[in-house]
Protein backbone atom coordinates (compact mmCIF):
# COMPACT_ATOMS: atom_id res chain seq x y z
CA UNK A 1 0.00 0.00 0.00
CA UNK A 2 3.15 2.27 1.14
CA UNK A 3 4.03 1.95 -2.34
CA UNK A 4 1.29 4.03 -3.93
CA UNK A 5 1.48 6.45 -1.29
CA UNK A 6 3.88 9.38 -2.81
CA UNK A 7 1.24 9.46 -5.79
CA UNK A 8 -0.32 11.12 -4.61
CA UNK A 9 1.44 13.51 -2.71
CA UNK A 10 3.69 14.22 -5.62
CA UNK A 11 1.92 17.72 -6.69
CA UNK A 12 3.54 18.84 -2.91
CA UNK A 13 22.06 9.87 -15.95
CA UNK A 14 25.15 8.72 -20.75
CA UNK A 15 25.49 5.19 -20.06
CA UNK A 16 28.62 2.93 -20.10
CA UNK A 17 25.67 1.23 -22.89
CA UNK A 18 27.47 -0.30 -26.01
CA UNK A 19 24.74 1.85 -27.65
CA UNK A 20 25.21 -0.43 -30.81
CA UNK A 21 22.44 -2.58 -31.00
CA UNK A 22 25.14 -6.14 -31.44
CA UNK A 23 27.52 -6.08 -29.10
CA UNK A 24 31.06 -5.76 -30.57
CA UNK A 25 33.41 -7.12 -28.66
CA UNK A 26 34.53 -9.16 -31.39
CA UNK A 27 33.59 -12.46 -30.05
CA UNK A 28 29.87 -11.79 -31.15
CA UNK A 29 29.30 -11.65 -34.55
CA UNK A 30 26.97 -9.00 -36.51
CA UNK A 31 25.50 -11.54 -39.32
CA UNK A 32 23.20 -10.71 -42.29
CA UNK A 33 19.53 -10.00 -41.16
CA UNK A 34 17.33 -12.84 -42.21
CA UNK A 35 14.05 -12.27 -44.32
CA UNK A 36 12.05 -13.09 -41.01
CA UNK A 37 14.09 -11.23 -38.90
CA UNK A 38 13.73 -7.85 -40.93
CA UNK A 39 10.04 -8.66 -41.33
CA UNK A 40 9.36 -8.32 -37.63
CA UNK A 41 11.75 -5.42 -37.29
CA UNK A 42 9.23 -3.98 -39.91
CA UNK A 43 6.51 -4.32 -38.24
CA UNK A 44 7.67 -2.90 -34.80
CA UNK A 45 6.95 -0.12 -34.17
CA UNK A 46 9.60 2.00 -35.44
CA UNK A 47 9.18 4.96 -32.59
CA UNK A 48 8.29 4.84 -28.94
CA UNK A 49 5.99 6.97 -27.67
CA UNK A 50 6.66 8.63 -24.12
CA UNK A 51 3.96 10.61 -22.53
CA UNK A 52 3.71 12.35 -19.43
CA UNK A 53 0.54 13.70 -16.92
CA UNK A 54 -0.26 16.99 -16.12
CA UNK A 55 -2.06 16.13 -12.53
CA UNK A 56 -5.16 17.78 -11.64
CA UNK A 57 -2.84 19.96 -9.16
CA UNK A 58 -0.57 20.41 -11.99
CA UNK A 59 -2.93 21.84 -13.91
CA UNK A 60 -4.36 24.27 -11.72
CA UNK A 61 -0.73 25.85 -10.56
CA UNK A 62 1.76 25.34 -13.24
CA UNK A 63 -0.47 25.33 -16.15
CA UNK A 64 -1.87 28.73 -15.16
CA UNK A 65 -1.34 30.92 -18.36
CA UNK A 66 0.10 30.36 -21.65
CA UNK A 67 3.44 31.03 -20.61
CA UNK A 68 2.90 27.85 -18.16
CA UNK A 69 2.06 26.01 -20.96
CA UNK A 70 4.88 27.20 -23.39
CA UNK A 71 7.35 26.45 -20.82
CA UNK A 72 5.63 22.81 -20.10
CA UNK A 73 6.02 22.49 -24.23
CA UNK A 74 9.08 23.09 -24.42
CA UNK A 75 10.43 20.81 -21.64
CA UNK A 76 8.07 18.00 -23.54
CA UNK A 77 9.87 18.73 -26.67
CA UNK A 78 13.19 18.22 -24.82
CA UNK A 79 12.28 15.02 -23.87
CA UNK A 80 10.65 13.74 -26.75
CA UNK A 81 7.00 13.59 -25.09
CA UNK A 82 4.17 13.38 -27.81
CA UNK A 83 1.39 12.69 -25.77
CA UNK A 84 0.06 14.24 -22.60
CA UNK A 85 -2.84 13.02 -20.18
CA UNK A 86 -4.45 16.16 -18.38
CA UNK A 87 -6.35 15.11 -15.04
CA UNK A 88 -9.67 16.74 -14.58
CA UNK A 89 -9.53 15.32 -10.76
CA UNK A 90 -7.09 14.28 -8.20
CA UNK A 91 -8.87 15.04 -4.60
CA UNK A 92 -10.23 17.99 -5.84
CA UNK A 93 -11.22 19.26 -9.50
CA UNK A 94 -8.86 21.16 -12.12
CA UNK A 95 -10.53 24.03 -13.10
CA UNK A 96 -12.87 23.38 -16.48
CA UNK A 97 -11.21 26.87 -18.41
CA UNK A 98 -7.71 25.60 -17.35
CA UNK A 99 -8.34 21.94 -18.58
CA UNK A 100 -9.65 22.82 -21.98
CA UNK A 101 -7.39 25.44 -22.73
CA UNK A 102 -4.04 22.58 -22.00
CA UNK A 103 -6.27 20.34 -23.72
CA UNK A 104 -6.90 23.04 -27.36
CA UNK A 105 -3.49 23.84 -26.85
CA UNK A 106 -1.22 20.87 -26.56
CA UNK A 107 -3.69 19.53 -29.40
CA UNK A 108 -2.82 22.70 -31.77
CA UNK A 109 1.40 21.67 -31.18
CA UNK A 110 0.51 18.34 -32.69
CA UNK A 111 1.07 16.02 -29.53
CA UNK A 112 -2.01 13.89 -28.10
CA UNK A 113 -3.73 14.63 -25.79
CA UNK A 114 -6.18 12.40 -22.88
CA UNK A 115 -8.05 12.75 -19.93
CA UNK A 116 -6.78 10.86 -16.29
CA UNK A 117 -8.72 10.91 -13.26
CA UNK A 118 -7.39 9.48 -9.59
CA UNK A 119 -10.03 8.57 -7.54
CA UNK A 120 -9.41 9.64 -4.20
CA UNK A 121 -10.52 11.86 -1.35
CA UNK A 122 -14.00 12.02 -2.28
CA UNK A 123 -16.91 10.25 -0.74
CA UNK A 124 -17.18 8.43 2.19
CA UNK A 125 -14.07 7.83 3.38
CA UNK A 126 -12.45 3.98 3.77
CA UNK A 127 -11.96 2.61 7.26
CA UNK A 128 -8.25 2.03 5.82
CA UNK A 129 -6.19 4.12 4.15
CA UNK A 130 -7.62 7.72 4.25
CA UNK A 131 -7.34 8.41 0.63
CA UNK A 132 -9.30 5.98 -0.09
CA UNK A 133 -13.32 5.59 -0.24
CA UNK A 134 -16.02 3.13 0.58
CA UNK A 135 -17.31 2.20 -2.77
CA UNK A 136 -20.40 0.15 -1.11
CA UNK A 137 -21.60 3.84 0.01
CA UNK A 138 -24.45 6.07 -2.58
CA UNK A 139 -23.08 8.96 -2.58
CA UNK A 140 -19.76 7.57 -3.05
CA UNK A 141 -20.95 6.06 -6.28
CA UNK A 142 -22.52 9.28 -7.05
CA UNK A 143 -19.90 11.23 -6.66
CA UNK A 144 -17.50 8.69 -8.67
CA UNK A 145 -20.28 8.69 -11.66
CA UNK A 146 -20.45 12.90 -11.61
CA UNK A 147 -16.32 12.66 -11.73
CA UNK A 148 -16.61 10.76 -15.07
CA UNK A 149 -19.37 12.68 -16.73
CA UNK A 150 -17.27 15.60 -16.15
CA UNK A 151 -14.35 14.21 -17.59
CA UNK A 152 -15.39 11.97 -20.44
CA UNK A 153 -17.32 15.66 -21.71
CA UNK A 154 -13.49 16.86 -22.30
CA UNK A 155 -11.62 14.12 -23.67
CA UNK A 156 -11.70 10.72 -25.95
CA UNK A 157 -9.77 9.06 -23.55
CA UNK A 158 -9.35 8.77 -20.21
CA UNK A 159 -6.59 7.06 -17.75
CA UNK A 160 -7.42 5.97 -14.36
CA UNK A 161 -4.59 6.05 -11.91
CA UNK A 162 -4.25 2.76 -9.59
CA UNK A 163 -6.17 4.26 -6.86
CA UNK A 164 -9.70 2.34 -8.22
CA UNK A 165 -9.56 0.08 -4.83
CA UNK A 166 -11.15 -0.35 -1.63
CA UNK A 167 -9.67 -1.79 1.89
CA UNK A 168 -13.16 -0.34 3.44
CA UNK A 169 -14.82 -2.41 6.12
CA UNK A 170 -17.40 -0.33 7.54
CA UNK A 171 -20.64 -1.32 8.51
CA UNK A 172 -21.89 -1.02 5.01
CA UNK A 173 -19.46 -2.56 3.53
CA UNK A 174 -19.81 -5.96 6.31
CA UNK A 175 -23.53 -5.52 5.41
CA UNK A 176 -23.32 -5.85 2.22
CA UNK A 177 -20.67 -8.14 1.64
CA UNK A 178 -23.32 -11.25 3.91
CA UNK A 179 -21.25 -14.02 3.71
CA UNK A 180 -18.58 -13.72 1.45
CA UNK A 181 -14.99 -13.36 1.95
CA UNK A 182 -13.69 -9.66 1.52
CA UNK A 183 -11.78 -10.64 -1.69
CA UNK A 184 -15.17 -11.76 -3.50
CA UNK A 185 -17.13 -8.96 -2.45
CA UNK A 186 -14.92 -6.08 -3.66
CA UNK A 187 -13.69 -7.91 -6.53
CA UNK A 188 -17.43 -8.27 -7.13
CA UNK A 189 -18.08 -4.19 -5.78
CA UNK A 190 -15.47 -2.63 -7.78
CA UNK A 191 -16.21 -4.35 -11.52
CA UNK A 192 -19.84 -3.68 -10.66
CA UNK A 193 -19.41 0.18 -9.68
CA UNK A 194 -16.52 0.07 -12.60
CA UNK A 195 -19.54 -1.13 -14.94
CA UNK A 196 -22.41 1.41 -13.68
CA UNK A 197 -20.41 4.35 -12.12
CA UNK A 198 -17.57 4.89 -14.66
CA UNK A 199 -17.97 3.29 -18.24
CA UNK A 200 -21.69 3.28 -18.84
CA UNK A 201 -21.76 6.96 -18.02
CA UNK A 202 -18.59 7.52 -19.96
CA UNK A 203 -19.66 6.30 -22.87
CA UNK A 204 -23.06 7.84 -22.81
CA UNK A 205 -21.70 11.17 -22.18
CA UNK A 206 -19.04 10.82 -25.02
CA UNK A 207 -19.54 7.61 -27.15
CA UNK A 208 -15.87 8.27 -28.31
CA UNK A 209 -14.37 7.56 -25.05
CA UNK A 210 -11.84 4.96 -24.41
CA UNK A 211 -11.54 4.57 -20.54
CA UNK A 212 -8.01 2.73 -19.17
CA UNK A 213 -7.79 0.86 -16.33
CA UNK A 214 -4.13 1.32 -14.56
CA UNK A 215 -3.10 -1.46 -12.29
CA UNK A 216 -0.42 -1.13 -9.86
CA UNK A 217 2.52 -2.95 -9.43
CA UNK A 218 1.68 -5.14 -6.31
CA UNK A 219 0.63 -7.58 -8.25
CA UNK A 220 0.09 -10.49 -5.83
CA UNK A 221 -2.53 -8.10 -3.89
CA UNK A 222 -4.52 -7.01 -6.21
CA UNK A 223 -7.31 -9.98 -5.41
CA UNK A 224 -7.83 -8.39 -1.96
CA UNK A 225 -8.25 -4.77 -2.94
CA UNK A 226 -11.00 -5.47 -5.83
CA UNK A 227 -8.67 -5.50 -9.06
CA UNK A 228 -10.04 -8.90 -10.77
CA UNK A 229 -7.43 -8.53 -13.57
CA UNK A 230 -9.22 -10.69 -15.93
CA UNK A 231 -13.17 -9.43 -15.04
CA UNK A 232 -12.11 -5.57 -15.02
CA UNK A 233 -9.68 -6.26 -18.05
CA UNK A 234 -12.50 -7.39 -19.88
CA UNK A 235 -15.17 -4.45 -18.79
CA UNK A 236 -12.54 -1.77 -20.18
CA UNK A 237 -11.77 -0.31 -23.09
CA UNK A 238 -7.37 -0.27 -22.06
CA UNK A 239 -5.57 -1.50 -19.57
CA UNK A 240 -2.00 0.12 -18.10
CA UNK A 241 0.29 -0.82 -16.07
CA UNK A 242 2.67 0.49 -13.38
CA UNK A 243 6.19 -0.50 -13.26
CA UNK A 244 7.01 1.77 -10.72
CA UNK A 245 9.62 -0.49 -8.96
CA UNK A 246 11.64 2.70 -7.84
CA UNK A 247 14.80 1.63 -5.88
CA UNK A 248 15.08 -2.10 -5.31
CA UNK A 249 16.78 -0.61 -1.63
CA UNK A 250 13.84 1.18 -0.54
CA UNK A 251 11.66 -0.78 2.24
CA UNK A 252 8.77 1.70 2.17
CA UNK A 253 8.39 0.77 -1.08
CA UNK A 254 8.47 -2.46 -0.91
CA UNK A 255 12.36 -3.28 -1.84
CA UNK A 256 11.03 -3.94 -5.13
CA UNK A 257 13.52 -6.16 -7.41
CA UNK A 258 14.28 -4.18 -11.13
CA UNK A 259 12.61 -7.54 -12.93
CA UNK A 260 9.21 -6.74 -11.49
CA UNK A 261 8.20 -4.43 -13.95
CA UNK A 262 8.72 -6.57 -16.79
CA UNK A 263 7.05 -9.48 -14.82
CA UNK A 264 3.39 -7.58 -14.08
CA UNK A 265 4.16 -6.12 -17.84
CA UNK A 266 4.27 -9.58 -19.37
CA UNK A 267 1.88 -10.95 -17.31
CA UNK A 268 -0.86 -8.50 -17.46
CA UNK A 269 -0.39 -8.11 -21.57
CA UNK A 270 -1.04 -11.33 -21.81
CA UNK A 271 -4.33 -10.87 -20.04
CA UNK A 272 -5.03 -7.27 -21.93
CA UNK A 273 -3.71 -8.21 -25.39
CA UNK A 274 -3.93 -5.57 -27.69
CA UNK A 275 -5.30 -3.38 -25.00
CA UNK A 276 -2.56 -3.02 -23.30
CA UNK A 277 -1.45 0.44 -23.82
CA UNK A 278 1.84 1.25 -22.22
CA UNK A 279 3.19 0.89 -18.46
CA UNK A 280 3.77 3.97 -16.27
CA UNK A 281 6.81 4.75 -13.75
CA UNK A 282 8.14 7.51 -11.41
CA UNK A 283 10.60 9.36 -9.82
CA UNK A 284 10.17 8.65 -6.18
CA UNK A 285 13.70 7.49 -4.41
CA UNK A 286 15.36 6.84 -7.88
CA UNK A 287 18.25 7.06 -8.19
CA UNK A 288 19.33 7.99 -12.09
CA UNK A 289 20.31 4.24 -12.80
CA UNK A 290 17.05 2.76 -11.61
CA UNK A 291 14.85 5.30 -13.05
CA UNK A 292 16.04 4.21 -15.92
CA UNK A 293 15.80 0.48 -15.69
CA UNK A 294 12.57 1.18 -15.25
CA UNK A 295 12.17 2.34 -18.46
CA UNK A 296 13.85 -0.34 -19.86
CA UNK A 297 11.79 -3.00 -18.46
CA UNK A 298 9.05 -1.36 -19.10
CA UNK A 299 10.64 -1.12 -23.10
CA UNK A 300 11.22 -5.11 -22.65
CA UNK A 301 8.38 -6.06 -21.74
CA UNK A 302 6.54 -4.94 -24.54
CA UNK A 303 4.74 -1.40 -24.28
CA UNK A 304 4.50 0.90 -26.98
CA UNK A 305 4.25 3.87 -24.42
CA UNK A 306 6.28 4.82 -22.21
CA UNK A 307 4.28 7.23 -19.31
CA UNK A 308 6.33 9.48 -17.27
CA UNK A 309 4.45 9.94 -13.61
CA UNK A 310 4.24 13.04 -13.55
CA UNK A 311 5.54 16.58 -15.45
CA UNK A 312 5.47 18.20 -12.07
CA UNK A 313 7.86 15.76 -10.98
CA UNK A 314 10.10 14.93 -13.98
CA UNK A 315 10.68 18.64 -14.06
CA UNK A 316 11.57 19.34 -11.09
CA UNK A 317 15.64 20.62 -11.21
CA UNK A 318 16.45 18.01 -8.48
CA UNK A 319 15.25 15.23 -11.38
CA UNK A 320 17.52 17.19 -13.98
CA UNK A 321 19.64 14.01 -13.76
CA UNK A 322 16.97 11.81 -14.05
CA UNK A 323 15.84 12.92 -17.21
CA UNK A 324 19.39 13.31 -18.67
CA UNK A 325 20.33 9.63 -17.95
CA UNK A 326 16.65 8.76 -19.31
CA UNK A 327 17.50 11.10 -22.85
CA UNK A 328 20.84 9.52 -23.02
CA UNK A 329 19.14 5.83 -22.75
CA UNK A 330 16.33 6.71 -25.60
CA UNK A 331 18.34 5.96 -28.93
CA UNK A 332 19.08 2.46 -27.00
CA UNK A 333 15.39 2.12 -25.97
CA UNK A 334 14.06 2.65 -29.23
CA UNK A 335 15.93 -0.11 -30.45
CA UNK A 336 15.17 -2.42 -27.67
CA UNK A 337 11.42 -1.86 -28.32
CA UNK A 338 12.31 -3.53 -31.70
CA UNK A 339 13.61 -6.14 -30.36
CA UNK A 340 11.30 -6.82 -27.71
CA UNK A 341 8.23 -6.85 -30.68
CA UNK A 342 10.30 -9.99 -32.03
CA UNK A 343 8.38 -13.26 -31.15
CA UNK A 344 8.11 -15.87 -29.92
CA UNK A 345 9.40 -14.67 -26.40
CA UNK A 346 11.46 -17.77 -25.04
CA UNK A 347 12.07 -19.04 -21.72
CA UNK A 348 10.74 -20.62 -18.91
CA UNK A 349 6.65 -20.22 -18.54
CA UNK A 350 5.88 -18.93 -14.90
CA UNK A 351 2.56 -19.18 -14.42
CA UNK A 352 0.51 -17.22 -11.79
CA UNK A 353 -3.35 -17.44 -12.30
CA UNK A 354 -5.63 -14.30 -12.07
CA UNK A 355 -6.21 -13.91 -7.76
CA UNK A 356 -3.64 -16.30 -7.26
CA UNK A 357 -2.78 -16.11 -3.43
CA UNK A 358 1.26 -15.92 -2.91
CA UNK A 359 0.82 -17.77 0.10
CA UNK A 360 4.18 -16.50 1.56
CA UNK A 361 5.89 -16.20 -1.94
CA UNK A 362 5.27 -12.86 -2.95
CA UNK A 363 6.16 -11.25 -5.89
CA UNK A 364 9.03 -14.40 -5.88
CA UNK A 365 8.81 -14.16 -9.68
CA UNK A 366 10.47 -11.18 -9.34
CA UNK A 367 13.26 -12.93 -7.69
CA UNK A 368 13.48 -15.41 -10.41
CA UNK A 369 13.90 -12.96 -13.37
CA UNK A 370 17.01 -11.62 -11.19
CA UNK A 371 18.88 -15.22 -11.48
CA UNK A 372 19.15 -15.01 -14.92
CA UNK A 373 16.12 -17.30 -15.69
CA UNK A 374 14.08 -15.88 -18.40
CA UNK A 375 10.54 -15.94 -17.92
CA UNK A 376 7.59 -15.85 -20.06
CA UNK A 377 4.60 -15.16 -17.94
CA UNK A 378 1.52 -16.52 -18.03
CA UNK A 379 -1.75 -16.45 -16.45
CA UNK A 380 -2.97 -20.08 -17.90
CA UNK A 381 -0.95 -23.23 -16.92
CA UNK A 382 1.23 -23.68 -19.66
CA UNK A 383 1.10 -27.50 -21.02
CA UNK A 384 2.83 -26.45 -23.94
CA UNK A 385 5.56 -25.34 -22.75
CA UNK A 386 9.19 -26.67 -22.42
CA UNK A 387 10.15 -25.45 -19.14
CA UNK A 388 8.18 -23.89 -16.77
CA UNK A 389 8.59 -22.01 -13.60
CA UNK A 390 5.94 -23.04 -10.20
CA UNK A 391 5.00 -21.72 -6.82
CA UNK A 392 2.79 -21.49 -4.54
CA UNK A 393 0.39 -19.07 -6.69
CA UNK A 394 -0.04 -22.18 -9.24
CA UNK A 395 -2.32 -23.87 -6.26
CA UNK A 396 -4.58 -21.26 -7.54
CA UNK A 397 -5.59 -23.91 -10.27
CA UNK A 398 -7.09 -26.62 -8.20
CA UNK A 399 -6.18 -28.82 -11.17
CA UNK A 400 -2.71 -28.30 -10.65
CA UNK A 401 -1.11 -31.82 -9.59
CA UNK A 402 -2.49 -33.57 -12.51
CA UNK A 403 -1.64 -30.97 -15.10
CA UNK A 404 1.36 -31.14 -13.92
CA UNK A 405 2.02 -34.98 -13.87
CA UNK A 406 0.79 -34.65 -17.54
CA UNK A 407 2.85 -32.13 -18.74
CA UNK A 408 6.22 -34.15 -16.85
CA UNK A 409 4.93 -37.07 -18.44
CA UNK A 410 5.01 -35.11 -21.87
CA UNK A 411 8.73 -33.98 -21.25
CA UNK A 412 8.13 -30.56 -19.84
CA UNK A 413 11.17 -29.68 -17.67
CA UNK A 414 9.92 -27.85 -13.72
CA UNK A 415 11.73 -25.20 -11.65
CA UNK A 416 9.16 -25.74 -8.35
CA UNK A 417 9.72 -23.72 -5.10
CA UNK A 418 10.22 -26.03 -2.12
CA UNK A 419 6.96 -24.69 -0.67
CA UNK A 420 5.11 -25.58 -3.37
CA UNK A 421 7.22 -29.35 -3.94
CA UNK A 422 6.05 -30.07 -0.02
CA UNK A 423 2.23 -29.63 -0.64
CA UNK A 424 2.29 -31.22 -3.49
CA UNK A 425 4.53 -34.21 -2.69
CA UNK A 426 0.99 -36.17 -1.00
CA UNK A 427 -1.02 -35.56 -4.36
CA UNK A 428 -1.64 -39.19 -5.77
CA UNK A 429 -1.23 -38.00 -9.24
CA UNK A 430 2.47 -36.98 -8.57
CA UNK A 431 3.52 -40.13 -6.43
CA UNK A 432 6.14 -41.18 -8.76
CA UNK A 433 8.24 -38.48 -8.44
CA UNK A 434 10.91 -38.91 -6.62
CA UNK A 435 12.00 -35.04 -6.41
CA UNK A 436 9.26 -33.61 -4.63
CA UNK A 437 10.96 -33.41 -0.95
CA UNK A 438 11.90 -30.25 0.67
CA UNK A 439 15.48 -29.42 0.46
CA UNK A 440 17.96 -27.26 1.45
CA UNK A 441 20.07 -26.98 -1.74
CA UNK A 442 18.65 -27.14 -5.26
CA UNK A 443 17.90 -29.85 -6.09
CA UNK A 444 17.76 -31.27 -9.78
CA UNK A 445 15.81 -34.80 -10.28
CA UNK A 446 15.25 -36.57 -13.35
CA UNK A 447 11.56 -38.12 -13.34
CA UNK A 448 10.04 -41.40 -14.13
CA UNK A 449 9.36 -39.43 -17.14
CA UNK A 450 10.65 -37.33 -19.74
CA UNK A 451 10.95 -33.85 -18.30
CA UNK A 452 13.54 -32.94 -14.96
CA UNK A 453 12.75 -31.27 -11.98
CA UNK A 454 14.23 -29.07 -9.87
CA UNK A 455 13.43 -28.22 -6.32
CA UNK A 456 14.54 -24.49 -5.42
CA UNK A 457 14.89 -24.08 -1.60
CA UNK A 458 12.80 -20.47 -1.11
CA UNK A 459 12.85 -19.05 2.00
CA UNK A 460 12.46 -15.01 2.80
CA UNK A 461 14.03 -12.92 2.37
CA UNK A 462 14.11 -13.62 -0.92
CA UNK A 463 17.50 -11.89 -1.96
CA UNK A 464 18.49 -14.83 -0.49
CA UNK A 465 18.93 -16.35 -3.50
CA UNK A 466 21.35 -14.08 -4.79
CA UNK A 467 23.29 -16.07 -2.13
CA UNK A 468 23.68 -19.03 -4.35
CA UNK A 469 27.36 -19.61 -5.74
CA UNK A 470 27.25 -18.82 -9.03
CA UNK A 471 28.05 -22.47 -10.30
CA UNK A 472 25.24 -23.88 -8.49
CA UNK A 473 22.95 -20.78 -9.94
CA UNK A 474 24.10 -21.83 -13.56
CA UNK A 475 23.25 -25.47 -13.68
CA UNK A 476 20.01 -24.73 -11.91
CA UNK A 477 19.15 -22.16 -14.46
CA UNK A 478 20.70 -24.19 -17.63
CA UNK A 479 18.48 -26.89 -16.77
CA UNK A 480 15.48 -25.12 -17.30
CA UNK A 481 16.43 -22.41 -19.61
CA UNK A 482 18.59 -24.56 -22.24
CA UNK A 483 15.89 -27.16 -23.37
CA UNK A 484 13.26 -23.56 -23.64
CA UNK A 485 15.91 -20.77 -25.19
CA UNK A 486 18.62 -22.76 -26.66
CA UNK A 487 20.88 -21.05 -24.64
CA UNK A 488 23.05 -21.35 -21.88
CA UNK A 489 24.16 -18.34 -19.79
CA UNK A 490 27.43 -18.45 -17.01
CA UNK A 491 26.79 -15.36 -14.88
CA UNK A 492 26.18 -14.01 -11.90
CA UNK A 493 22.60 -13.00 -9.81
CA UNK A 494 21.32 -9.90 -10.77
CA UNK A 495 21.95 -10.15 -14.37
CA UNK A 496 18.65 -10.95 -16.96
CA UNK A 497 18.35 -12.84 -19.74
CA UNK A 498 16.11 -12.27 -21.96
CA UNK A 499 15.26 -13.91 -25.41
CA UNK A 500 13.39 -12.74 -28.56
CA UNK A 501 12.80 -15.05 -31.71
CA UNK A 502 15.64 -17.14 -32.89
CA UNK A 503 18.47 -14.57 -32.74
CA UNK A 504 18.30 -12.04 -30.27
CA UNK A 505 19.25 -12.00 -26.90
CA UNK A 506 19.43 -9.39 -24.42
CA UNK A 507 21.13 -9.09 -20.82
CA UNK A 508 21.12 -6.48 -18.17
CA UNK A 509 22.88 -5.88 -15.30
CA UNK A 510 21.14 -4.55 -12.15
CA UNK A 511 24.45 -4.75 -9.75
CA UNK A 512 26.21 -1.84 -8.42
CA UNK A 513 29.12 -3.89 -9.82
CA UNK A 514 30.22 -5.04 -13.19
CA UNK A 515 28.90 -8.50 -14.44
CA UNK A 516 30.93 -11.23 -16.69
CA UNK A 517 28.61 -12.82 -18.48
CA UNK A 518 28.88 -15.44 -21.04
CA UNK A 519 26.31 -16.67 -23.46
CA UNK A 520 26.80 -20.39 -25.24
CA UNK A 521 24.29 -21.05 -27.68
CA UNK A 522 26.55 -23.58 -30.09
CA UNK A 523 29.94 -24.65 -30.31
CA UNK A 524 33.06 -23.02 -30.74
CA UNK A 525 33.77 -19.34 -30.64
CA UNK A 526 30.79 -19.10 -33.31
CA UNK A 527 29.05 -20.07 -30.49
CA UNK A 528 29.32 -17.98 -27.73
CA UNK A 529 29.88 -14.07 -26.55
CA UNK A 530 31.69 -12.99 -23.15
CA UNK A 531 30.53 -9.93 -22.36
CA UNK A 532 31.69 -7.21 -19.23
CA UNK A 533 28.46 -5.60 -18.37
CA UNK A 534 28.52 -2.02 -17.05
CA UNK A 535 26.65 -1.60 -13.37
CA UNK A 536 22.98 -0.96 -14.24
CA UNK A 537 23.33 -1.33 -18.34
CA UNK A 538 21.86 -3.27 -21.25
CA UNK A 539 23.36 -5.54 -24.07
CA UNK A 540 22.00 -6.74 -27.06
CA UNK A 541 23.30 -9.76 -28.42
CA UNK A 542 22.68 -11.62 -32.08
CA UNK A 543 23.41 -15.60 -32.04
ZN1 LIG B 1 -17.39 0.86 3.56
Amino acid sequence: MASTRRHFLSGAAGLALGLGAIATDGLVEAKEEGTAMRRAMDGARDRLVYSTLFTAQNVNALLKDDADRQRALAFCRDIGISKVYIESFRGEYAREELLVAARDFYRKQGLAVSGCVTTVSFGKKSTGWNLISCYTNGDTQAKLEEIFRFTARLFDEIMIDDFLFTDCECEECQAARGGRSWEEYRLALMLDVSEKRILEPSHQVNPRCKVIIKYPQWYDNFHNRGYGVDTETAAFDRIWVGTETRNPTAERWGAKQQYEAYFIYRWLSGIGGPKTGGGWFDTYDCSPEVYVEQAYQTVLAGAPEVFLFNYGDISREANRPLMDRLKAAQPQLAKLAQVASIKPLRGVAAYKPVNSHPDGEDYIFDYIGMLGIPLVPTHRFPGQAKSAFLSMHALKDRELPVKLAAYLKRGGNAIITSNLAKRLASEPALSDVPGLAAADQPTLSSTPWAGTLVVLPAKPPFTSLYQLPQEELNRVRNAVVLPAAGVQMNAPPRVALYVFGNRELVVENFADEPADVELRWGSGEQGRARITLAPHTVRQVRR
